[in-house]
């Protein structure tokens, strides 16, 4: 019983590394690199167990709290897991988020970027950044918005000397993700940044498509939540 269902996870997951690499090929620039993101939030331990047994390394986590009680024990059977933060950052958990992360996805706002960088600082740590932009500009929604996006930038490059390499966008469900996949790379072409985190289950070929670096895949691996 066990067997069969951790075989369900490692045809899932090669069916989603075969359907990126074949977007890949399909897109304007099919040298490019594309990380796939398995989102493990809400699955225990023993579910994510055998998507790294299939070799699968970097993984997403929207709860700092959740990651904390999972992670640091695979972290040290796994060295080279890398950890991605793609939920929102609360920045009385930023000590902690820092300690556990390889990459914080979710950063919209000056004062949770000034934190990182502190706490970055006192930790002698370094980790990759992400900048989230609310790209439908939805108020439920985290991120900065567009139109505040090149003075944040600025802030967080020139005033605090944060390293952000890339951009995330989690796009409206009532639009077409196409166009916001479209809006996220001319938004990071014009902040000279190199990554991108874009497309989840029910688009990330058309993300990779639309020149996606990292895409957040997790009920098309680990199964409905
Ligand atoms: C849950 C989540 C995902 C993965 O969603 P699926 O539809 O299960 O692939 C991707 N990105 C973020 C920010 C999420 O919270």
């Amino acid at each position: 019983m066990q067997k069969a269902v951790e075989e369900g996870v490692g045809q899932r997951l090669e069916a989603v590394l075969g359907n990126i690499s074949n977007a890949l090929k399909a897109s304007q620039n099919p040298d490019q690199s594309v990380q796939l993101v398995a989102v493990s939030k809400t699955f225990p331990a023993n579910a994510i167990e055998p998507v790294l047994q299939a070799g699968q390394r970097v993984f997403g986590e929207n709860r700092v709290q959740e990651a904390m009680g999972k992670w640091p024990e695979m972290k040290e059977q796994y060295p080279d897991v890398k950890l991605h933060l793609i939920g929102p950052l609360q920045t009385n958990k930023v000590a902690a988020a820092v300690t556990l992360f390889d990459c914080i996805e979710t950063i919209d706002r000056p004062k949770l970027a000034k934190s990182i960088a502190k706490e970055l600082g006192k930790q002698g740590k370094k980790i990759e950044l992400f900048i989230q932009v609310n790209t439908g500009a939805e108020p439920q929604k985290a991120g900065i918005l567009m139109d505040e996006l090149p003075e944040f930038v600025r802030f967080c490059r020139e005033d605090l000397w944060l390293d952000i390499s890339g951009l995330m966008c989690i796009p409206p469900v009532s639009d077409l993700a196409k166009d916001h996949f479209l809006l996220l790379g001319k938004l990071a072409r014009q902040n000279n940044m190199a990554n991108l985190s874009m497309g989840m289950s029910a688009d990330y070929q058309m993300a990779v498509k639309c020149g996606a670096t990292f895409v957040r895949v997790g009920s098309a691996i680990f199964g409905q939540r």
